[in-house]
């Protein structure tokens, strides 16, 4: 009969409060969001949203008849302003108090942003479902977008934009797209796939001025000497978590608030699933912090297993997947610390995999439009299935039959 109160009111927190009433959790539940709507999806809003093929209601990952139903107490536009741990209870902006058993942190995490810019009326960030609805209602007056950052949410939006008819050019900092999250085999393709689409892409570039008049941008200086012409600039790099409540708290934070096994702090009433928090992987040396669906679902169902005292959940492995005009990228594995890859498809049609292996151990698949690859892949991490690189090499088996 614990009384669970989750900080934030996503796509971690909604899943929990689902997953212990699911089974059977029968104590208080309730979920302090800072923002009006109630939980959504975020990945629709830099594609079918943003595109104009989902209407808002279709981004609520539950019905509102879900809260009632399941006596889940939600309450919104209420900001978590402190925890006061000795006495197990939080206080929010609007002076309510909320006392727990059991205290979580879904509190996700927010764009960077440029100090400097930040207040020029045509920049903006990606993130929430009111950043997405300001963006789309300036779509048609927009003719040049430029984006910063060559990330997934920026190019995913880039895509949208383009498809729209609006020019839009990417400023990548890095010599390549994606840099971050893949290898050069994919980022190579989703150069030449935004290209194909007139998408003016730049790498390894820097920007040196941002130039404004009337609280308006009006262009961005390149360190080349190019000047780019604006309608707005859409701010695309990366995120920080949203843990300045646990620092405050005095609980354990690196990047994002530091958990263990089962997603407790280092206060063992307290836990962090989703964005916000840096868990330890299977194969992986240090603790990390994700930003994925799969990743929130995946420790809010930790989560409600150790409340419960259920038997902790299997592992699954990081997955992710983006959208991109007709191209659907689906990931399993982290790719970081690969020393060869094997390619299997064809990337000229678009329909291929590349798998990562450091030495002659599996790590991570990239799949393009080839949902085989990707489903095998993330079954031999699951599973930790003994795949070796000329398995891979030396047949043309689908995947399905070699990992059997
Ligand atoms: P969130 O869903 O961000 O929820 C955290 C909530 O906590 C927020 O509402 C926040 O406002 C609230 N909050 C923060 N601090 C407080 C406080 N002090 N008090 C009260 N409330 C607070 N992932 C994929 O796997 N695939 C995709 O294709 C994909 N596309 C994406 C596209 C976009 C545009 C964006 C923004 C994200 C995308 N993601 C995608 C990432 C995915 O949406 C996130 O990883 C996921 O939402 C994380 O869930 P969360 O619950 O940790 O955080």
């Amino acid at each position: 009969k614990d009384r669970i109160v989750i900080v934030g009111a996503g796509q971690a927190a909604i899943q929990l409060a689902q997953t212990l009433r699911m089974k059977g959790h029968a104590g208080p539940i309730t979920l302090l969001g800072e923002e009006s709507a109630p939980p959504y999806q975020r990945p629709p809003l830099s594609k079918a949203f943003m595109k104009g093929d989902l209407a808002e209601e279709k981004l609520f990952l539950k019905p509102l008849s879900f809260y009632e139903n399941k006596d889940v107490g939600l309450c919104l536009n209420t900001r978590v302003t402190g925890i006061d741990r000795a006495n197990k209870t939080v206080t929010c902006a609007d002076g309510t108090s909320h006392d727990y058993d059991r205290l979580v942190l879904a509190t996700g995490s927010r764009p960077r942003m440029l100090d400097s810019i930040a207040h020029l009326e045509n920049v903006q960030v990606l993130r929430g479902l009111e950043d997405a609805k300001a963006l789309k209602a300036r779509l048609s007056d927009l003719k040049h977008v430029t984006v910063l950052g060559g990330g997934y949410i920026g190019l995913e939006a880039a895509a949208v934009l383009r498809g729209m008819g609006i020019d839009v050019v990417v400023l990548e900092r890095m010599p390549r797209l994606l840099a971050r999250v893949t290898g050069e085999t994919i980022s190579d393709y989703f150069l030449r796939l935004h290209r194909h689409h007139g998408v003016n892409i730049l790498c390894d570039v820097e920007v040196t001025e941002y130039v404004s008049s009337d609280d308006r941008l009006t262009a961005v200086k390149l360190a080349d000497g190019r000047d780019i012409a604006t309608d707005l600039l859409l701010v695309g790099i990366g995120v920080l978590p949203n843990q300045e409540l646990a620092e405050e708290a005095g609980l354990e934070c690196g990047n994002g608030i530091i958990v263990d096994e089962d997603s407790r702090t280092s206060d063992e009433r307290i836990y962090a699933i989703g964005d916000c928090s840096m868990r330890p992987l299977q194969g992986q040396p240090q603790k990390l912090r994700l930003e994925s669906v799969p990743n929130a679902i995946d420790q809010a169902d930790i989560v409600a297993a150790h409340i419960l005292g259920a038997e902790r959940p299997g592992y699954n492995p990081p997955w992710f997947w983006s959208d991109q005009y007709d191209i659907k990228i689906q990931t399993a594995g982290l790719f970081t610390g690969h020393t060869h890859t094997v390619v299997r498809g064809d990337i000229e049609v678009g329909r291929f995999a590349v798998f990562y292996f450091e030495s002659d151990r599996f790590i991570a698949v990239d799949a393009i439009n080839d949902p085989q690859s990707f489903m095998a892949g993330k079954q031999v991490l699951k599973l930790s299935i003994p795949l070796k690189r000329h398995h891979l090499e030396e047949t043309d088996e689908p995947m399905m039959s070699i990992v059997k």
